[in-house]
């Protein structure tokens, strides 16, 4: 169950960035969750309020974005959302050499704070 543990990261993490501002609490988050990080939005949910026991995020609202994996051709420029059925490959040219962007790991991207 690595959700736990990226469930964990992020609640220290947004735990941190609060009492940096001397907040007493925390409202709501923001997390990115990438496309080939292999984490289910719903498992950090259902860890989330377990996790936020005891710390300045009881209480608050998760709220997940997906972030998908992007592709550019690099044979013709196409941007692309790269598909398995189609080999990956550029939907314009056919071409497998393409710059992938995005999808990677689980990122905090804001925290709301009271
Ligand atoms: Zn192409």
């Amino acid at each position: 169950m690595h959700e736990m543990s990226y469930v964990l990261r992020l609640v220290n993490l947004a735990e941190e960035a609060a009492r940096e501002q001397n907040a007493k609490k925390v409202t709501r988050i923001l997390v990115s969750v990438g496309e080939t990080s292999g984490v289910l939005p719903e498992y950090l949910h259902k860890y989330y309020k377990k996790a936020v026991q005891g710390t300045l995020l009881e209480g608050s609202v998760l709220e997940t974005e997906a972030n998908p994996v992007a592709a550019v051709c690099k044979d013709c420029g196409t941007s692309y959302h790269p598909e398995k059925e189609h080999r990956y490959a550029c939907p314009a040219c056919g071409s497998n050499r393409a710059e992938l962007s995005g999808g990677r790991g689980v990122r905090l991207m804001n925290v709301e704070i009271e």
